[in-house]
């Protein structure tokens, strides 16, 4: 029997190398909550399918993300990780539950709205429809848990109608409410220092790149906007460079930028050199697991086909007590 107290899900797109935001609003709490909860996590290609045009890169993009999420953590003998199109058992879900789903709550979603500016020429069936599948992905592993940064919660919300409507629906409970968990970061912003960092926006933090190259996407952060002369004092309070501070550097550190930056004794080129340094540091540990891992690509192939095997079976159980639920013959 396994002594751990309930299930979690979560879902990544593969759509390149993982950031910073992604890092720390999603995936440092993947790797936390293995401790106590079955884990379930996917590499949701489908879902990339809604803002992907070009799939040629897919494949590897699925592999550098399995390899980010190994790097980081996830331990394959106990939680399973798997790629979303190797369990076929969702796209049924997802039309199952899209009857319980009025369109005009997925069109008024803040998410969709969103895309749908950023993508004007290719608002599809699929992208109205993300939340739905992003359900039927919950729910089928019966997820007590979902941890996604704050950008997530109205899909959170959304699961937990659809979740409620199904059941009254089928005069059912197989389907189970999810929670959403954030980390102690549920935002990142971008080196903008204003939208919220993302690969879409190109304004974001690659963790798994080379040093150099991290430090010169640092250099290129936006402070404090007030902070025009080396002369001027800063507010840290307003400052992305500075919250990630307080995340990275030692506490010592931050709390002398704190002092020292609302006095103009550190200029912002010098606290961003600290903060590279102290974030290429943090991430010497990922990097050196990453290089490792990348030496046998079969290994990481093999642990997404023995994760979406594993996966298949809860899944299928779910369904067959779902298709009972529905009355489908
Ligand atoms: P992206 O937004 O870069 O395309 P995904 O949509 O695949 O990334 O998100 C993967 C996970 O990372 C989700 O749980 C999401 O909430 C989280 N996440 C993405 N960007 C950020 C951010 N800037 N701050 C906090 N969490 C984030």
């Amino acid at each position: 029997m396994s002594s751990k107290i309930g299930h979690v899900f979560s879902g990544i797109r593969p759509t390149g190398h993982s950031h910073l935001g992604n890092y720390l609003g999603a995936i440092k709490n993947y790797v936390a909550l293995q401790d106590e909860y079955e884990c379930v996590y996917c590499i949701v290609d489908l879902h990339a399918l809604t803002t992907v045009e070009d799939t040629l890169d897919l494949r590897q993009n699925t592999y550098e993300m399995a390899l980010d999420l190994l790097a980081a953590g996830i331990r394959p003998e106990e939680t399973i990780l798997f790629v979303q199109s190797h369990v076929p058992q969702v796209t049924e879900l997802h039309t199952i539950l899209s009857m319980v789903t009025p369109i005009g709550k997925l069109t008024d979603l803040p998410t969709f709205k969103e895309k749908a500016r950023q993508q004007p020429h290719n608002v599809n069936y699929g992208l109205v429809g993300y939340p739905v599948l992003m359900a039927a992905d919950i729910v089928l592993y019966k997820t007590d848990i979902v941890p996604v940064g704050v950008d997530q919660a109205a899909h959170i919300e959304f699961t937990r109608e659809v979740v409620r409507s199904f059941n009254y629906r089928y005069n059912t409970n197989v389907l189970i409410e999810p929670q959403m968990k954030n980390t102690e970061v549920p935002k990142v912003l971008g080196i903008d220092g204003k939208e919220k960092m993302s690969k879409s926006l190109d304004n974001h933090i690659e963790i798994a790149a080379m040093p150099e190259e991290t430090r010169q996407r640092v250099m290129m952060m936006v402070t404090d906007p007030q902070r025009v002369k080396r002369s001027d004092p800063g507010n840290p309070d307003v400052c992305n460079v500075f919250s990630l501070h307080m995340i990275l550097t030692p506490a010592e550190d931050a709390a002398m930028i704190n002092v020292e930056c609302r006095r103009a004794g550190i200029g912002c080129v010098d606290c961003k050199k600290l903060f590279a340094g102290n974030l290429n540091k943090a991430l010497e540990p990922f990097r050196a697991r990453r290089a490792d891992l990348a030496q046998n690509p079969t290994a990481v192939w093999d642990v997404l086909h023995n994760g979406s095997r594993r996966a298949r079976t809860i899944a299928e159980q779910t369904m067959v007590e779902v298709r009972e639920a529905v009355g489908l013959p």
